[in-house]
């Protein structure tokens, strides 16, 4: 028996949510959407990079995670608004409000995308097309934005298919349609397929996705191991994940920032590891995980990114145990000095309720930390996160926790979507 899974995705959701408030709430007549504008940082901070566009703003060539002064080269009159999260959460909160009315099961997966499992549902069933036209009408009429649905038999196809020419349209990406509709693109737009994989399947003359579902299994196993075999069924089209409500556990917790200025001392450096193993930490704590395998990613000032990994003793969720062994991973990856502008922690190997391992050296020391981390979890929940700091952050231009985009939105989960 198929499935029918829609996957709904708001066609540039910070730009079209601030342009619909602009123009609903606060009766402005001039859209955003319909000139050449953005929503980026602001305008005197380096870190500033486009979060949004608008179409005509992409008409001049102006992409999403680009720099914001690159964009106004290429677009002189570019319109700049800043990004409003609480109001992004709230139109989020509504957008997926509409779609519990229209669906007996809804994933959200981002702060503007959902997976809906429509099975079972007659008129969905009878004309999915043309229910799937009724439910984008709706989000208009309702909340005023745009939004893209894919329409398929599983997810990872459904994704696909919102993905194809946006805005506001209905798209079907059924299996009979795979041929057609989805080998003909190259092997980049395939879920998943990031810059260093498409680069692999080039070298081995793999351009397209047809081209990819046309190689041998046993091959791609040999030369990118599991991740082969996995790109191999999307490219057929086959993902077995079903629609859950309860969200998958995160494979890894990872956050990372750009520093507001260049990062050239070793203190420096680990002060704002610290900053982003607070938050990741306590996100792992309040899901009851505990990790083993601590993962350092810098950029420096060429955007060249490197990453190296350390094997931690025990499993823990202990701030600075972590923090401890982010640090070592640091400087086998630094020299200290050459100037850095991005940093990252990832904790991966989770485990739920792993006891710890103790060795003479830590002499039961983390379970005073962990009663520490404890009570100060609890004061941050009822407090703010702004309520407690540790002493060295004082004063200090960094914040003392650090990574994703605003404090509403660190709650937010977000994750790859399981493979299969
Ligand atoms: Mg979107």
């Amino acid at each position: 028996m198929d499935r029918l899974i829609f996957h709904v995705d708001v066609n540039s959701a910070f730009l079209s949510w601030t342009a619909a408030h602009q123009v609903l709430v606060l009766g402005q007549g001039r859209d955003l959407r319909q000139i050449p504008s953005v929503i980026a940082g602001d305008r005197e901070d380096r870190r500033a990079v486009v979060l949004a566009k608008s179409i005509p703003a992409g008409r001049c060539g102006v992409h999403t995670g680009e720099a914001l002064f690159q964009a106004q080269r290429k677009c002189p009159d570019l319109v700049v608004e800043k990004p409003d999260y609480p109001l992004y959460v709230s139109a989020s909160r509504a957008f997926i409000a509409l779609l519990r009315r229209y669906a007996p099961a809804v994933e959200q997966y981002s702060i503007d995308e959902a997976f809906l499992d429509m099975t079972g549902v007659p008129d969905a069933e009878d004309d999915p097309v043309g229910f799937a036209g009724r439910l984008r009408d709706q989000v208009w009429e309702e909340l005023g934005f745009t939004v893209n649905v894919g329409v398929s038999v599983n997810r990872l196809l459904a994704k696909m298919a919102g993905d194809f020419s946006k805005p506001n349209q209905v798209h079907t990406l059924f299996p009979e349609e795979i041929p057609e509709k989805l080998w003909p693109l190259p092997v980049r737009r395939l879920f998943l397929i990031g810059p260093a994989t498409e680069r692999k399947l080039h070298y081995y003359g793999i351009r397209t996705v047809g081209d990819l579902a046309r190689t041998d299994r046993e091959f791609l196993r040999r030369q990118l191991h599991r991740q082969g075999e996995v790109l191999w069924n999307y490219a057929h089209g086959r993902s077995g994940s079903a629609v859950t409500e309860t969200p998958a556990l995160n494979k890894g917790y990872g956050n990372s920032v750009t520093t507001p200025f260049d990062v050239t001392d070793p203190a420096t450096a680990r002060r704002v590891l610290l900053s982003l193993c607070e938050t990741v930490t306590a996100r792992m704590r309040s899901d009851g995980q505990t990790g083993a395998l601590v993962t350092v990613q810098i950029r420096d000032r060429d955007f060249t990114d490197r990453s190296h990994q350390l094997a931690l003793a025990s499993f823990t969720d202990v701030t600075e145990e972590i923090w401890r062994g982010a640090c070592r991973a640091l400087e086998e990856l630094w020299d200290g000095e050459s100037p850095l502008r991005q940093l990252g922690v990832q904790v991966s190997r989770l485990a739920q309720g792993c006891p710890r391992q103790y060795n003479v050296f830590d002499g039961h020391r983390y379970d005073r930390l962990a009663r520490l981390d404890t009570a100060v979890d609890a004061i941050r929940a009822k407090y703010g996160e702004g309520s407690i700091l540790r002493a060295c952050f004082a004063g200090s231009p960094i914040p003392p926790m650090s990574g994703g985009l605003h404090p509403e939105r660190r709650t937010g989960v977000t994750r790859p979507l399981p493979p299969g």
